[in-house]
């Protein structure tokens, strides 16, 4: 039995609708499963309030755009994952409301450097590709630039354009990474630390890093995750028993935007154990009854 805790819907950057990822879920045989739409709770939302899993064990998600905290050296994105937050808080929903517009404001500077670049097109097309989907950005851009032969791949148009550091890179805001914590602490949910392997350099002080992170909240590691190796999913395993963390793990599905990557089985050998979530479960359990003053 296993879980895919790592999913993106056509919400943010996804090509499939909540209810068509669960359909696929349901196909793959997975039991558990949680929509992690970045800034966004719209899709997860969307699957949970559905009201019919049909015996899918699903949990609320969303994936945070944070700035790197200071022993992160590091640009970019530092993305922490939310895991059984309430749909309603309004100080998280106000704090995605801005990543989302800070998203939206930055395509149209991505689109006037690519053009600059020698690039026509329009933010016009790009959403008309993605089909009219909320919370465009750089994959959906990605995209049209490979349908227009611009690049051979998704993967090129970041790896040459779009990434950080390349020529039409554009830079946008990001909520500190201790208050995208406290946030899904206060909604109350349990921040996990996403794809470390991709997010941390390899030189890293692991231990002088999450010591600072378990401080501002942190409440797990994902890790596993289709990208890490075998040795970098044995030292956060380890990492995690350390700081007594929860572990989580995920296949950080994109549908036709990545489609290296299986739901559930993410490159063709992602395994996440059910009981990963068992654990993430009982944890918020516990959460839910010490906020509720019940706790012994
Ligand atoms: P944006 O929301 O515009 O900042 O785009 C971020 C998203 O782009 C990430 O969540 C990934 O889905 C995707 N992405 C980032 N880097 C790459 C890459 N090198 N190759 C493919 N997709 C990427
Ligand atoms: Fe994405
Ligand atoms: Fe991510
Ligand atoms: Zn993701």
């Amino acid at each position: 039995m296993n879980i895919d805790l790592h999913i993106h819907s056509t919400a943010s950057d996804g090509t499939l609708r909540p209810l068509e990822i669960l359909a696929s879920a349901h196909r793959f045989n997975l039991a558990a499963i949680a929509i992690t739409d970045h800034d966004t709770l719209a899709g997860s939302r969307e699957l949970l309030e559905s009201g019919s899993l049909g015996g899918m064990k699903a949990i609320s998600g969303v994936e945070i755009s944070a700035a790197p905290p200071p022993l992160c050296p590091r640009q970019g994105s530092f993305h922490v994952l939310g895991y059984g937050i309430a749909f309603d808080h309004p100080r998280l929903n106000r704090a995605l409301e801005k990543l989302q517009s800070a998203r939206q404001d930055r395509n149209p500077k991505i689109i006037q450097r690519l053009n600059s670049l020698g690039f026509p097109l329009d933010i016009n097309e790009v959403s008309a590709l993605a089909g009219g989907v909320d919370g465009l950005g750089r994959p959906h851009i990605a995209r049209l630039m490979k349908r227009k032969g611009y690049v051979a791949s998704i993967e090129e148009a970041f790896d040459r354009y779009l990434g950080h550091g390349k020529p039409a890179y554009v830079d946008k805001f990001r909520v500190a990474c201790e208050e995208a914590m406290g946030l899904i602490r206060e909604a109350g949910g349990i921040p996990v630390l996403a794809h470390p392997g991709v997010t941390l350099d390899a030189a890293i002080d692991l231990d002088r890093l999450l010591t600072a992170l378990v401080d501002m909240g942190l409440g797990g590691i994902e890790v596993y995750y289709p990208a890490h190796h075998p040795a970098q999913t044995a030292r956060f395993a380890a990492a995690a028993r350390r700081y007594g963390l929860l572990m989580t793990g995920g296949s950080d599905f994109h549908g036709s935007l990545k489609p290296e990557i299986q739901l559930g089985t993410g490159a063709g050998d992602l395994a996440v154990p059910f009981a990963l979530f068992a654990a993430l479960e009982a944890a918020l359990d516990a959460q839910r009854l010490q906020a509720a003053g019940t706790y012994r």
